[in-house]
């Protein structure tokens, strides 16, 4: 018999022994089953039902007469804390911490678990010295992104960019443009303090670890225009047109300045022309429109908007335009077009911008969510009503 007829003959085996394993792994698992106390199944009911209060003195019981389970013990201290009963979560995890048979990874585990109630009690100092025990291992990038958000609480934002540098190296995946943030909070400080120089060369910094981040450009700009070197800031600016076109809008405003100063408005307009082509969002939009009313006319001025109608669905800004207009622009006044842009900028601010994350509206763009505290969650352009 060849080679090929033997595998043939081998098929039927393999089932066999596949189907033996299986039976094997179905009895154990029985086996285990049975063991488990009927109690650990009511409290595991109880979370599914999502009744957490029931599920806690269920399993808060359960523990206390399997004193050795060391996962149970976990298990109920997670519960205590995400129930928001921080001093009794500290207790179960203390006492973990007071055991002598704990593995390595167990203790480090357990150090995490006592570290992360006392950041949740807002006893940071006691939170800091337990998380940088955790130590390296499978607990640290948990530690370390406790650490980076206890320090960001705290705006101890030096001791920020080294942990997320540290994070960075302990997972692989990159941190920049968190570091970029957390640079840029730097620089806001230098700048408060009147110390433009340090301000910039932290600005710089953020820059080189993500040279993508919008923030930096966007701050960058504005220290150089607040110091009259508005050719620097224009140029600072015109970066965010490859990386972050839509950020334009936040600046849109300190643009036209900085071209007023240098007399180069027109030169303005053409550019918020292309880059409305590119990104037809509703504050580069206004801001192009008014523009081109100041410097071309009313009649060129609703030729543009017209154009800007056919490449958007964002009628926000547009609506109130298209009511008045009707297709006559003869009839419009210089008064009425004020009032025009006037509806279409309160229409605007009525408006706001959006987080992404967790959906929380607000006046004014943040680079980071009031409510999620989640960095770059705000769309750069501000949200209108329109289709
Ligand atoms: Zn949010």
């Amino acid at each position: 018999m060849d080679f090929e007829n033997w595998w043939l003959l081998a098929f039927p085996s393999f089932f066999l022994l596949g189907w033996l394993a299986a039976k094997i792994d179905v009895k154990q698992l029985m086996n285990e089953s049975r063991k488990i106390p009927s109690t650990y199944i009511e409290g595991l009911n109880f979370l599914l039902n999502e009744e957490k209060d029931k599920a806690i003195d269920v399993l808060a019981k359960l523990s206390v007469n399997e004193p050795d389970s060391v996962e149970l013990q976990f298990a109920v201290g997670s519960l205590f804390r995400s129930n928001g009963e921080i001093q009794k979560a500290l207790a179960v995890h203390q006492g973990l911490l007071d055991r002598p048979d704990l593995t390595n990874a167990q203790r480090s585990r357990a150090v995490l678990a006592v570290g992360e109630d006392f950041f949740k009690s807002g006893m940071y100092d006691r939170a800091e010295d337990f998380l940088k025990r955790v130590g390296s291992g499978e607990y640290s990038p948990h530690a370390l992104r406790l650490l980076i958000d206890l320090y960001v609480n705290q705006n101890e934002w030096h001791r920020a960019v080294d942990v997320a540098n540290q994070l960075q190296f302990a997972t692989g995946r990159s941190s920049s443009r968190e570091i970029a943030h957390f640079m840029v909070e730097i620089s806001a400080l230098h700048r408060a303090g009147g110390d433009d120089v340090k301000a910039i060369d932290w600005l710089r910094k953020a820059l080189k670890a993500e040279p993508s981040a919008p923030r930096p450009r966007v701050m960058l700009g504005e220290i150089l225009k607040s110091q009259g070197r508005y050719l620097e800031a224009i140029h600072e600016w015109s970066q965010l047109e490859s990386e972050s076109v839509s950020y334009i809008g936040l600046v849109a405003d300190a643009l036209i300045e900085c071209h007023d100063k240098l007399g180069t408005k027109i030169q303005c307009l053409e550019k918020f022309k292309q880059l409305a082509e590119l990104s037809p969002n509703h504050d580069l939009l206004i801001r192009t429109f008014k523009l081109s009313v100041e410097l071309e006319g009313q009649e060129d001025a609703c030729d543009l908007s017209r154009n800007f109608l056919k490449r958007t669905s964002d009628l926000g800004w547009a609506i109130p335009l298209l009511d008045l207009i009707k297709n006559d622009v003869a009839e419009v006044s210089k008064a009425d077009m004020d009032l025009l842009i006037e509806m279409a900028t309160k229409y605007r601010q009525d408006e706001g911008y959006l987080c992404d994350s967790c959906g929380f509206r607000a006046h004014a763009h943040y680079w980071r969510c009031p409510a999620c505290r989640l960095w770059d969650t705000y769309t750069p352009a501000s949200i209108s009503k329109g289709v």
